[in-house]
């Protein structure tokens, strides 16, 4: 009585945590605690299931421990900011391998003799779990390089992802009516691990982050499947969370590139410019120099800073804010204008820029800033490219027509830096690069901020 008065007291406690760290996230500055909030939450959870009865032996469990701290301390620790939607795919990938051994060992130890109830909620599990646990690596894969990123289509493709699903969803119907089939149950885990590999393969490596979300939501709901099978309050609470986090997070992202969840599943993005977009023949590119581009920037009255991905490889967050407080000590004001999708995860920018203490208060979501640009004195555009192309409202034939972009084109003048005229994630050229009102500061951006910043103080 007092060990599951306890056990559904730290469930309990869990829970509200979870949601109070969900709550959190929702601000920059309360993202932090919202880790925190969903840390100690989990411990609480962790702890009150290892006091459950249902334990009977904790050497495997010790097993466990050493080996998910083997795997996940690196995971967390030494993976670098750029390689963040990868690590998420691999602890994706874990949790997803957790909730279909759980499936199969419950069927395995009924031998199948279980009710609908319970196929019912074991086959969601396995289902969704087998395809997420390969979903997953193939994701993993293409961002880490190890499977090829460009999309692998052929014809009729989709029909036979389709017939596979169906198979699979026929297969787990007939076992809630009746379950005991082993030799079926293993043949629905076995297309379940096949359809996410067949799932991933048409979705180019540039439409991971937003595969990884949906994926989440699907291990999301394998952990709540799970928890309804071993009757654990906290596996469905969590699991639900998880679940519905994951996919408006999906809407979300899919929203902020104006691309429909349909097209990013089958529209083979993120690969190669559309023939009908835009080419830079016979354009020309402005380059400037550090000194001159310090000399603009130290008697601008307002500058509005654009970070991008670029900003993140080059790990220049910390240059970023010391040009700032060079500019604002010569009497400027700096504001900093964050894209949605600026970078390669929601809120990229925002963890980057808190990291290296920018203030919360100096950056601006794309619709509280883009009327700003009109009379911002200097754009500076740092490693960022999609989310500054004017191509998105112009160019029908462009892959990124119709996303909402930030205005830096509106700017007096815009100063760019970044290494080359190559394109960004969606692959395409930049007319503002071109602009007669834009400067291209080349180089690597933690380099060029360096020199910037000692050039700003000598102006
Ligand atoms: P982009 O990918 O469009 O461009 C980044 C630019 O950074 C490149 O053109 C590159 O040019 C430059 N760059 C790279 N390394 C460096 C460096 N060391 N120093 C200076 N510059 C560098 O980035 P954006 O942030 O503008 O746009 C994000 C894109 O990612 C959007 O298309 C968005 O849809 C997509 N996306 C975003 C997701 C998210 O959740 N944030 C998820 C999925 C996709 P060069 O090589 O010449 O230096």
């Amino acid at each position: 009585m007092v060990r599951t008065l306890f056990i559904e007291g730290t469930y309990f406690a869990a829970a509200v945590l979870f949601i109070l760290g969900l709550q959190s996230l929702t601000r920059t500055e309360g993202a932090q605690r919202g880790m925190q909030q969903a840390m100690v939450g989990m411990l609480l959870a962790v702890v009150g299931t290892l006091v459950n009865h249902g334990i009977v032996d904790y050497r495997w469990i010790a097993v466990g421990l050493v080996l998910g701290t083997v795997l996940g301390y690196p995971l967390g620790m030494l993976a670098p900011m750029t390689a963040m939607p990868q690590a998420i795919a691999a602890s994706h990938m874990f949790g997803a391998i957790a909730a279909t051994l759980v499936g199969v060992a419950e069927y395995y130890n009924a031998r199948g003799a279980v009710g609908s109830a319970t196929m019912t909620a074991l086959g969601f599990e396995t289902m969704l779990g087998a395809l997420t646990v390969t979903g997953s690596f193939m994701a993993f894969g293409k961002l880490q390089g190890v499977v090829i990123d460009r999309p692998l289509t052929f014809r009729g493709q989709n029909a036979v992802n389709l017939g596979m699903f169906g198979a699979m969803v026929a297969i787990f119907i007939y076992l809630i009516a009746s379950p005991v089939h082993p030799a079926l149950f293993y043949t629905m885990l076995g297309l379940g691990l096949l359809i996410g590999v067949t799932m991933v393969l048409p979705i180019g490596g540039a439409d991971m982050p937003v595969v990884i979300s949906l994926l989440n939501s699907y291990a999301g709901l394998a952990s709540a499947a799970t928890g309804f099978a071993i009757g654990n309050n906290v596996l469905i609470i969590a699991g639900a969370l998880d679940g519905a986090s994951g996919f408006l997070l999906s809407i979300l992202m899919s929203k902020a590139m104006n691309r429909s969840f349909a097209n990013v599943l089958f529209g083979a993005f993120g690969t190669a410019p559309t023939g009908a977009a835009k080419t830079a023949v016979g354009l020309t590119v402005r380059s400037i120099s550090p000194e001159d581009a310090a000399m603009q920037l130290a008697y601008a009255g307002e500058v509005i800073i654009i970070p991008g991905y670029g900003m993140a490889v080059a790990q220049s967050q910390h240059q970023v804010r010391e040009l700032a407080e060079q500019i604002e000590k010569r009497g400027g004001t700096v504001k900093y204008a964050i894209h949605p999708v600026a970078g390669r995860m929601p809120g990229h920018m925002n963890v980057l820029l808190a990291e290296a203490n920018v203030p919360y208060d100096r950056l601006y979501d794309m619709e509280e800033i883009n009327a700003e640009f009109d009379h911002a004195d200097v754009a500076l555009v740092i490693g960022a490219n999609d989310v500054v192309n004017p191509a998105a409202r112009t160019d029908q034939g462009s892959p990124i027509y119709g996303m909402p972009i930030l205005n830096a084109d509106h700017a007096k003048s815009v100063i760019v830096l970044k290494r080359s005229m190559n394109p960004g994630f969606a692959g395409i050229e930049n007319e503002l690069f071109y602009a007669p009102k834009t400067s291209m500061l080349f180089g690597d951006a933690k380099s060029s901020l360096t020199k910037l910043v000692s050039e700003v103080k000598t102006v």
